[in-house]
Parts: structure tokens; C-alpha cells; sequence
């Protein structure tokens, strides 16, 4: 049995949660999701691996950096504990990634920029050069990338992986396409 913990900050939560147990069906995997809330949510059960999904990440900051919660870094550490822990991180969640701003190292290699496709009118959908449905809302941008380049749209970077970690600009829980979803839960095997 697999255990994914998945970050209930804010934001497009549902949508990864059916995501991922629809990976898992694809897969035939046995698994078990845990919505973390509070540091307590992640110290009462061991994760395998960790969803953070999109939203708002000034309000996940605000939330999960709260003493009601203290999630947030609690997360980090984790991360931080085993740099081979599988991590999905999607929009906001790269944000943080890129930028978590605790005054220890970023999680992924990669200058970001909030908001830089403009506002929710900008959102659009556009397929990746890899073909993979691209979803994007009130997207980051990345700038320069360290890490490994995961995928890309019209040449430029919308998704960076470090090892298991993998920091994407879009939505994939929007799309039918399970293929990130799926990822997450192999790089647990
Ligand atoms: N604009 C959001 C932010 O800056 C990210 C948008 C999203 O996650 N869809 O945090």
C-alpha cells in the first residue's frame, strides 16, 4: 500500500485527489490518500510521496506558515530529509519550490516569476511540445532552470524535475491525461 499526502492548503485539491486515484486504477495500485492540514497530519502517518497542488501561493504561504498549521514547513523538512522523495508539485506548489522562502535552499533549481503569462484572463490552454494537454491559470513562468528540463511548450521550460521532484507551471489534474499523476506514484515502487 502506497501512502500519498496530499498538501490541503488552499486551492485545486479535489481535481489531484481523483487524479491520483485514477493513476492508481491505471496503474493497479493499491493506495491510500492522506489530506494534510496541520504538521500533525504529517507526523501521525508516514507519506510516501507528496501532491502539492495549485491555488494561490501567497495564501498556501500564509496558511501553512500559520501556528494552527506549521504544514508548510514541516513539508520542506520532509523534502529536505530525503532529496528522493517523490514530490508532484503543480503551479502555486512550484512556486514554493522554487521560492520557499525560509531561508533555506530552493527544492528545484529554477528562478520563477509569478503571475508572468498576466491575469485570469490570460489563462489559455495550449498543448506541450510533448503533446500533453497544457493547462495554464494565473501561471509562473520560469526563468533561468537548473535542474533537469521535464517538459516544455514552444521551447520554453513549464516543467522542471529533480530526481522524483517534478515542478510543472500547468494543471494536469485538469486534463484526462493521468501521465504526471501516474509518475508520482511509480517513483514510489
Ligand atoms: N498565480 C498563482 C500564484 O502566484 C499561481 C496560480 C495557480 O496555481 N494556478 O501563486
Amino acid at each position: 500500500m502506497v501512502v500519498i499526502g496530499i498538501a490541503m492548503l488552499q486551492g485545486a485539491r479535489h481535481a489531484h485527489i481523483e487524479a491520483i486515484q485514477r493513476a492508481a486504477h491505471e496503474l493497479s495500485m493499491e493506495i491510500e490518500i492522506i489530506e494534510l492540514r496541520t504538521i500533525e497530519d504529517l507526523q501521525q502517518q508516514e507519506i510516501d510521496a507528496l501532491m502539492l497542488p495549485g491555488g494561490e501561493s501567497t495564501v498556501m504561504r500564509l496558511r501553512g506558515n500559520d501556528e494552527t498549521s506549521r504544514l508548510l514547513p514541516a513539508l520542506f523538512s520532509w523534502m529536505r530529509e530525503n532529496e528522493s522523495r517523490p514530490v508532484l508539485a503543480t503551479c502555486a506548489g512550484a512556486i514554493l519550490l522554487a521560492d520557499p522562502q525560509d531561508g533555506g535552499e530552493p527544492l528545484i533549481e529554477a528562478e520563477i516569476n509569478r503571475n508572468a503569462y498576466g491575469g485570469q484572463a490570460d489563462s489559455f490552454e495550449s498543448p506541450l511540445d510533448c503533446g500533453f494537454p497544457g493547462i495554464f491559470i494565473r501561471a509562473p513562468r520560469f526563468g533561468e532552470v537548473g535542474d533537469e528540463i521535464e517538459c516544455t511548450l514552444s521551447g520554453e521550460v513549464v516543467g522542471v524535475r529533480r530526481g522524483n521532484r517534478i515542478a510543472l507551471t500547468f494543471h494536469p489534474e485538469l486534463g484526462e491525461d493521468s501521465r504526471y499523476h501516474r509518475m508520482l506514484l511509480e517513483a514510489c515502487a
